[in-house]
């Protein structure tokens, strides 16, 4: 099973992403992991990401194109994956279905984790990530990763200015892949805004997983 994750910054898709790996075996293919790991390892490709993401603008879509292609070819998406944060806009989403096709694959269904931007804008003001183990948690954690003991520190681009960026770039660019995806019947939709058990549950469900 091949799944698209859908929603705004801060939805939960990584949190459903992780369930989804661990229980069906799919790869979870994050492009801004992808890209947090090249601004770590100091790359060219990596600080030239940089620039855009502490914007909260998109990284160009042929270095994100470039990366998802490569991680496609690793052989732990044969049975399947999990793209989070990718395709971000048209472009993007036009370029992976022809690289699909190219691979004799495509995508089973398009999840969207539906949350208010209201919602949003608190979750991710208060969003802690343990920079140990990924734990992504929140500022009633404290400071120390409750997974691990390792130290919960905010993500640059989860500074308020950012945080209307990313969601003014979510709303013109990413939003109309709703349609996209809709128009090729594969959109699932879930409410977004309880408890991330809960939203599992439904996720679940609507991928006829249980
Ligand atoms: P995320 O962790 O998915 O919220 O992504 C963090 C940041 O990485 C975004 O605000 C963008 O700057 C960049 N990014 C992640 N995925 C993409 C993508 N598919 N296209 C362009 N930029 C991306």
């Amino acid at each position: 099973m091949n799944i698209v994750l859908l929603g705004a910054p801060g939805a939960g898709k990584g949190t459903q992403a992780q369930q989804l790996k661990n229980d069906a075996h799919l790869a979870h293919i994050s492009t801004g992991d992808l890209l947090r790991e090249a601004v770590a390892a100091g790359t060219e490709l990596g600080k030239e990401a940089k620039s855009y993401m502490d914007k909260g603008q998109l990284v160009p879509d042929e270095v994100v194109i470039g990366l998802v292609k490569e991680r496609l070819q690793n052989p732990d998406t044969e049975s399947g994956f999990i793209l989070d944060g990718f395709p971000r806009n048209s472009a993007q989403a036009i370029a992976l279905d022809a690289e699909l096709a190219d691979l004799d694959k495509h995508i089973d269904s398009a999840l969207l984790v539906d949350v208010a931007p209201n919602v949003i804008i608190e979750r991710l003001s208060s969003r802690r990530v343990c920079s140990a183990c990924g734990y992504t948690g929140s500022a009633k954690d404290g400071a120390t990763c409750p997974v691990c003991s390792g130290p919960l520190m905010q993500r640059d681009d989860d500074e308020p200015e950012t945080i209307k960026a990313r969601l003014d770039v979510y709303a013109a660019q990413t939003a109309p892949l709703i349609e996209y995806y809709r128009g090729q019947d594969k959109l699932v939709s879930v409410d977004g805004d309880r408890t991330p058990e809960e939203v599992y549950g439904d996720v679940k469900m609507k991928l006829h997983l249980s």
